[in-house]
């Protein structure tokens, strides 16, 4: 089941970057893994090493965790398995635990927190600067007229790279506003990169329910949930 469905997720990522007109090896693939156990995180890796060996091009899905209780309790069975990186907000005391199992972290959308993960740091950190693209009150992100001068500020600490930027999209059944939201952190991350970041080249968008629109828009990561786990328990 996950494997047909991790195969199905593939399929669209590289159908819509075909359409696009790029290479659907440019777009990577992390899975969302809230709430999913380990035994299941597992038989998706296990599918999509499987997938990798009848195919060389397809480069190795990531893993993503929300939450760092959920990081702390997953890491020690994934570590080795996946690079895994944190896709949610991330409290300031909770960065050594968040640093201990995550490669990288996608949430950062403070100054505060970026300092924070540079201190503690003992290697070169790749963080994404996330981005509130739709104003949706409860979504975390820096607002997009602060995101390119916050990336600037990000990648100049010492411990930090810079690797894009990342969002969610807006919660909206119209795609142009969907669509709208990602062309925003497109142009946002040309701003960076065009500031003088030039690391920060990933634009880290879409899900299950939009990554066409993410992919048409410029993606270089989807990370999807409920396309490939089902749906999730309410
Ligand atoms: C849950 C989650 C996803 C994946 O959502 P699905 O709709 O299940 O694909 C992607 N990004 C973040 C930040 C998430 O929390």
């Amino acid at each position: 089941m996950i494997a047909d469905r991790l195969a199905d997720v593939r399929r669209r990522v590289a159908r819509a970057a075909l359409d696009a007109g790029r290479d659907p090896g440019h777009v990577r693939l992390l899975l969302a893994t809230k709430t999913q156990p380990v035994h299941l995180v597992r038989e998706a890796l296990d599918a999509d090493a499987r997938a990798r060996a009848e195919d060389p091009a397809l480069t190795p899905v990531l893993v993503g965790e929300n939450r760092v209780q959920e990081l702390v309790a997953k890491g020690p069975e994934l570590a080795g398995l996946a690079t895994v990186h944190l896709i949610g907000p991330l409290q300031s005391n909770k960065v050594n635990a968040a640093l201990r199992w995550a490669s990288c972290i996608e949430s950062v959308a403070s100054l505060d927190l970026a300092e924070r993960l540079s201190a503690r740091a003992t290697a070169t950190l790749d963080v994404y600067v996330q981005v509130n693209v739709s104003g949706e009150e409860t979504k975390h992100g820096v607002e997009p007229d602060a995101a390119v001068a916050l990336a600037g500020e990000v990648a100049a600490l010492p411990s930090l790279r810079v690797a894009g930027l990342m969002t969610v999209g807006a919660r909206s059944d119209d795609a142009a506003v969907v669509r709208s939201g990602y062309a925003l952190l497109r142009s946002l991350r040309d701003e960076v990169v065009a500031a003088g970041t030039q690391t920060a080249t990933e634009l880290s968008m879409g899900m299950s329910g939009d990554l066409e629109l993410a992919v048409a828009e410029g993606a270089t990561l989807v990370r999807v949930g409920s396309a490939v786990f089902g749906a999730r328990p309410t």
